[in-house]
This record gives structure tokens, C-alpha cells and sequence, in this order.
């Protein structure tokens, strides 16, 4: 019989709601480290992003930040970075054609539809990187790195198998991570490709799904820990479900400052113009997404 000692988890839509995380979240996540799981949260946010968002990075033992680019360990601080920091030229580049970005360690997040400028970029640059999607977030990356390839260096650290691992997550970016954990697990929310793709679809949406994954886990319920029975159920109640599509709040107001192409937030500050264009750039206080005006 299969036991499993870690548990990988998506952040955004995942774990949390609108970058939130319920208590009753929380306490399960406690739980099963109380009962003898790892936990590991492999996210596509920055880490400063992620830290600022969430208050309690201590109950997981590692953070993987970045879409795999950036290892952390909460508890000792380490910061490992796993890939090297962007071209200068591609973020030159950018700025020229006015595209809203946040730079990390390594990652170049934007949004939808500023994927076909990036990837008009790279390949005239001939970098090798590539594009990943999250819902209506856009992410480049070396070729090389993905969800996937972060968890392996943390379940490395860790001295883990990653068919020891149970995985959860609900958009694109999360397949990697969950094609190479023991049991992949969708939460209800997630992208009907998602589910397809996992072995197991929880019943109900985001937090509460990963609470419902982790209570299944701890009673040790033989429809988890086995796997064809998980795959059964992935089948059996993977049919429709009502989908929430709406990620954001609709609409970007009429207020003075324009609203976060990212995270939808007016609170912004203004940047001072660094190449002499006459480009209104603003910094979001929330997320750390460069962005200009629309144009008047
Ligand atoms: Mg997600
Ligand atoms: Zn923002």
C-alpha cells in the first residue's frame, strides 16, 4: 500500500481565494504535518509577492517560488536561487513596447494578451525560454524550468521520492509538478484539462478541496491511497461542474489611478521615468507589477 509523506500544493485558486488562504485551510495544512506530512507549496508568485500575501509561510517546509526558478526553506530563511536572472535585453525590450511586467530572481510575468509581444521577443532574441500560462497569467522562463523541476530540487533537499508525493493544483502551469507526483489531484475548480490529467478531482473548490484531499489522506481512505481506485473516482466525479471563470473583478473603473493589469488592485505607485518617454509608468504596492498608463 502506498503511503505518502509529502503533500505539494499550488497557491493561487489552490490553496487560496483571491490570494487568501481560510483558516480551517491552515489548521488542515497543520494537520497533516502533525500526522507526519511534508508540506511543500509550489507557486508561480515571486517570493517577496508571496510573502507579503501570506502571513504563515512557516507551515510549509519548503516554498517552491517562481514557477520552479526560486527554493526557500521558511524555517532556516535559505534562499536557493535554481536558474539565472532574465536578459537585460529582454526586459529592454518590454519596456519598449510598453509591456506590464514583474521581474523576479529569474521569472517575466504579465498577462494576457501581452504573450505574443513576449513571445515575439524571445524568439527574435533567441533566447531559449519559454512561456507558461496561469489562467489569465502569462510567465517566461528558461526552457529548462518549470513547476517540475523546482519540486524535484525541494523533494531533493528533502530526501524524498516524488512518488511519495501527493500533488494539487488547478491550472496549466501546475501539470508538470502533478505528472510527477505519486497521485496528482485536481481541486474542483480547476481547468477541465487539469482534471482530465489528474487521478483524482476533488468535490469541492480550492481550500476546501485541499482540506477534503487532506482529511481523505489522514483517514488513510483506500479510495486515495490506492491508486486505481483513484483513478475510479477522478472518473466518476470528475463530470461537470460549475465552473467560476471570473478570476477578477470586472472592470477597471474610472479612478485616476489605473487599476494592476495583474492583480486588478488601484493602489499604485508612480515610478519615476527612468528613459526620458513620456510613458506614465506605476509600481502595484500589492504585487509588484510595472505598468503603464492607457495610452489618453
Ligand atoms: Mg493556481
Ligand atoms: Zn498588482
Amino acid at each position: 500500500m502506498a503511503t505518502y509523506q509529502a503533500i505539494a500544493t499550488d497557491y493561487d485558486e489552490t490553496l487560496a481565494h483571491d490570494g487568501r488562504v481560510d483558516q480551517p485551510t491552515i489548521d488542515a495544512l497543520l494537520r497533516a504535518r502533525a500526522a507526519g506530512l511534508a508540506t511543500i507549496l509550489v507557486t508561480g508568485r515571486e517570493l517577496a509577492d508571496l510573502l507579503n500575501t501570506f502571513a504563515q509561510p512557516a507551515i510549509f517546509d519548503r516554498i517552491v517560488a517562481e514557477n520552479g526558478a526560486v527554493l526557500y526553506q521558511p524555517r532556516t530563511q535559505q534562499l536557493r536561487m535554481l536558474s539565472s536572472p532574465p536578459p537585460p535585453r529582454l526586459l529592454e525590450r518590454l519596456a519598449a513596447e510598453a509591456v506590464p511586467v514583474s521581474v523576479g530572481h529569474t521569472i517575466v510575468a504579465t498577462v494576457e494578451p501581452h504573450e505574443h509581444v513576449l513571445l515575439a521577443a524571445i524568439r527574435e532574441l533567441g533566447i531559449e525560454w519559454h512561456i507558461i500560462f496561469n489562467k489569465g497569467a502569462v510567465m517566461a522562463l528558461p526552457a529548462d524550468v518549470t513547476k517540475a523541476t523546482g519540486l524535484a530540487a525541494a523533494l531533493d533537499e528533502m530526501g524524498l521520492a516524488a512518488d511519495r508525493v501527493v500533488g494539487v493544483g488547478d491550472a496549466e502551469n501546475d501539470q508538470a509538478f502533478l505528472g510527477m507526483c505519486g497521485l496528482s489531484v485536481a481541486v474542483a475548480n480547476a481547468l477541465p484539462s487539469v482534471k482530465a490529467a489528474a487521478e483524482m478531482v476533488t468535490k469541492r473548490a480550492r481550500g476546501a478541496g485541499v482540506i477534503e484531499l487532506i482529511e481523505r489522506l489522514l483517514e488513510r481512505s483506500a479510495d486515495v491511497v490506492h491508486r486505481g481506485a483513484a483513478n475510479h473516482r477522478a472518473k466518476t466525479e470528475g463530470g461537470p461542474v460549475a465552473m467560476n471563470t471570473t478570476r477578477f473583478p470586472a472592470g477597471r473603473g474610472g479612478s485616476q489611478s489605473p487599476s494592476c493589469p495583474r492583480c486588478k488592485r488601484a493602489d499604485s505607485s508612480d515610478e519615476e521615468s527612468q528613459t526620458g518617454s513620456s510613458a506614465r509608468w506605476f509600481v502595484c504596492n500589492y504585487c509588484g507589477m510595472r505598468y503603464t498608463s492607457p495610452k489618453s
